[in-house]
């Protein structure tokens, strides 16, 4: 069964005017589409074809020489994206409340040094790649990840530990046409997107 590209979870205009409809269009449409298409081109006739997407990125290791390059940029593309979807919603934004609160607080201080934290590390990243909230521990961290790399792949590959709870991708593709070069007021407008109610069930099985 090849993999398949995830419908939204709501409609391409749905998160206007933080993040425009023509971008949602073009991320999820076209380059999300690419990853699925050429995660499946790359396993085409292995034994990998088989596998489920998280064992697969786990274990990168087991990935043929040939492969594991496609595979790890193509199947990192199809999870960041498949997650990052459900990340946001329509009207949501505002603050996380219950346990999540209570652990930002306890790692951070307070929310606004969190969300600054945050920014930073997607600020950060030079190029492309992505911002992560993680949990270790029971602990929370913030992380970065280069290109379609994820902290699924494990520290050596990926440089970060811990389960993600929340992601922001900071590739050119997600914010260009409405932002251009403005990173910083994308990753600003961002929060008022994010959907806390799925961060909190995130954070509630990585414990
Ligand atoms: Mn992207």
């Amino acid at each position: 069964m090849a993999f398949q590209l995830p419908p939204l979870p709501y409609a391409n205009d749905a998160l206007e005017p933080y993040i425009d409809t023509a971008t949602m269009e073009i991320h999820h449409g076209r380059h999300h589409k690419a990853y699925v298409d050429n995660l499946n081109k790359a396993i085409a006739g292995t034994p990998l074809e088989t596998l489920e997407l998280v064992p697969l990125i786990s274990n990168l290791a087991a990935v043929p020489d040939a492969i594991r390059g496609p595979v790890r940029n193509n199947g990192g593309g199809h999870w960041n994206h498949s997650f990052f979807w459900q990340l946001l919603g329509p009207g949501k934004g505002g603050t996380p409340s219950g346990a999540l609160a209570e652990a930002i607080h306890a790692a951070f201080g307070d929310f606004d040094t969190f969300k600054t934290k945050f920014e930073a590390a997607g600020i950060g990243r030079f190029g492309s790649g992505w911002a992560w909230l993680l949990v270790s521990e029971g602990k929370l961290h913030i992380g970065s990840t280069p290109n379609q790399d994820n902290p699924l792949m494990g520290k050596e590959i990926s440089g970060v530990v811990g389960h993600p709870i929340l992601a922001v991708d900071v590739w050119e593709h997600a914010y260009y046409l409405r932002y251009q070069n403005k990173r910083a007021d994308y990753l600003k407008a961002w929060w008022n997107v994010v959907n806390w109610d799925f961060v909190s069930s995130q954070f509630a099985a990585a414990r």
